[in-house]
């Protein structure tokens, strides 16, 4: 052989192992796609009309070849719907695909893409019961993937870098949007149109995404991921938790209605701080006695449903939500009841998450 020859062999030979070691020192992020907008398509990108999780998991990566430069990336199609049609089914099997696939040392971190209607939902969920510290991010678009200025590339590429970043790890589950990284304690979406649409009405966001890294000034306080108490891992279904919501001449109607169809448990999304007519107190008084625990929380967007205010939650027995949006308050009681239906179990369980 030639000195030529030789010569190219070594230079090929150092590139691929110039290309194998960079391979390994990005870290590895796995894309679970569940649908939404960041996955729709419309017939015009200048008008609204769209359909949600019309594209694959590999259409959405290959519209962000940037990707590349901040991680290694893997996938998998969990669904591909739009989150207004998300359900326990596809919850459970998400947390547990990702419970397992944290396992594998190879798997620094998760990007969840998801329909932004539900995502606050989705994120707390799986705050509550995915078992690892390593960054779960779930990110979405407001604008389809056909549209002028579609915000999903921006977002996708943001939510990755954000799961690579190691300072990402143990901060419990996270959104990030339009470059504010979220955390699902106190993530709303607040404007059904606007880009902008993500807000953390209570605390503010953890931190923002600013050229590709993530910038923190904030950690949330509440048990989250591995150190909360809730396991799915068996279940196949979660106990039903209906919201109710409150308004000016509110009766005992849809009290009633959620019972007879099989409610394990109430969450009011009172008026005010949390508060309720007096046929919908005695209603959900009632629903306390027969077993059926009721957990008040607000209509409003923002401040604490607190204890012992104009309603006295130990002469009913109920819990109050403190944070928690309806929403959120309905996930948590839901799993709350996988446990107890004590309501000072249930009460300490609202102030811990
Ligand atoms: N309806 C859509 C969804 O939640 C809206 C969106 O993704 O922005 O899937």
């Amino acid at each position: 052989m030639n000195t030529k020859k030789i010569k190219s062999i070594l230079s090929l030979c150092m590139l691929i192992v110039f290309i194998t070691i960079g391979a390994q020192v990005k870290p590895t992020i796995y894309v679970l796609a569940t649908g939404g907008t960041i996955a729709g398509t419309g017939k015009s990108s200048t008008t609204s009309a769209y359909k949600a999780g019309s594209i694959s998991v590999e259409q959405l990566l290959d519209a962000v070849p940037d990707l590349a430069t901040v991680a290694n990336i893997k996938s998998e199609q969990i669904a591909n719907i739009g989150s207004q049609d998300m359900n326990f089914q596809v919850w459970l099997k998400l947390v547990k695909r990702i419970n397992e696939l944290s396992k594998d040392p190879n798997i620094n971190g998760f990007v969840i893409t998801h329909g932004t209607d539900t995502q606050d939902e989705t994120a707390y969920f799986l705050n509550l019961t995915a078992k690892t510290s390593k960054p779960i991010v779930l990110v979405g678009a407001m604008r389809p993937s056909t549209a002028l200025s579609a915000d999903g590339p921006r977002n996708l590429f943001n939510a990755v870098a954000c799961a690579a970043s190691p300072e990402s790890i143990a901060k419990g589950v996270m959104v990030v949007m339009d470059d504010k990284i979220i955390g699902a304690d106190d993530i709303s979406k607040t404007n059904t149109l606007s880009v902008g649409s993500f807000d953390n009405p209570n605390f503010g966001p953890l931190g923002i995404m600013y050229n590709g890294k993530p910038i923190y000034t904030r950690t949330s306080k509440k048990k989250n991921t591995i150190d909360a108490e809730f396991d799915v891992t068996k279940l196949d279904k979660l106990p039903r938790v209906d919201i109710i919501l409150g308004y000016v001449n509110t009766d005992k109607v849809f009290v009633d209605a959620a019972l007879n169809a099989g409610a394990k448990g109430l969450v009011y999304a009172g008026v005010g701080n949390g508060n309720m007519s007096g046929e919908v107190l005695n209603a959900l008084s009632q629903s306390v006695k027969k077993g059926i625990p009721v957990v008040r929380s607000s209509r409003l967007p923002a401040g604490p449903t607190c204890q012992w205010d104009e309603i006295d939650d130990d002469a009913h027995n109920f819990s109050a939500s403190w944070y928690l949006t309806p929403q959120r308050s309905r996930i948590l009681l839901m799993l709350a009841l996988t446990k107890t239906t004590d309501y000072r179990e249930i009460q300490r369980m609202f102030t811990e998450y």
